[in-house]
């Protein structure tokens, strides 16, 4: 089918030049998430100003559904607020539970940019996780990143 062999085009192009790979500083927050099931591995940065995701930062190696996830994830979240890309990651959860039916995937184009050519992924259930892997990994990170940059004070009194 023609969509899918241009979202295929889509997944090899990030997967061969990858957006904003590379581990920059600074950075509030460090993970590194592994997809077992595949082999798959992502360190990732992030770095917030105020609660805006100014920078995500990344190494990894796998296969090219997992490295070229981390990439469309890195286009959909820099500049966003970091309740905006975790509403983002929750788009492309549902991309992942469609099962293969591309309408799922048209009702999110908006949302998801070159995200949604992942959608022929959610046919195989072993390599969802690798899909899913970056953006996991950004949500423990962007957690992290917040109770730095918003540590609970036991007490506000400093007078
Ligand atoms: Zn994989």
């Amino acid at each position: 089918m023609q969509l899918e062999s241009m979202y295929q085009d889509v997944i090899l192009d990030h997967y061969k030049n990858p957006h904003g790979r590379g581990l920059r500083e600074p950075f509030e927050a460090e993970v590194h998430h592994v997809n077992p099931t595949c082999g798959d591995e992502v360190t990732l940065r992030v770095h917030l100003e105020g609660d805006t995701i100014a920078d995500v930062s990344y190494e990894g190696m796998g296969c090219s559904i997992s490295q070229a996830s981390v990439s469309a994830m890195y286009d959909l979240v820099i500049g966003r607020t970091v309740p905006q890309a975790l509403e983002t990651g929750e788009h492309f959860r549902t991309l992942m539970q469609a099962k293969g039916d591309l309408s799922v995937a048209a009702k999110l184009e908006d949302e998801l940019e070159d995200a949604v050519a992942f959608a022929g992924v959610s046919k195989y259930p072993a390599r969802i996780k690798c899909a899913l892997m970056s953006w996991m990994a950004l949500k423990d990170a962007s957690a992290r990143a917040m109770s730095v940059a918003h540590p609970t004070t036991p007490t506000e009194a400093k007078s």
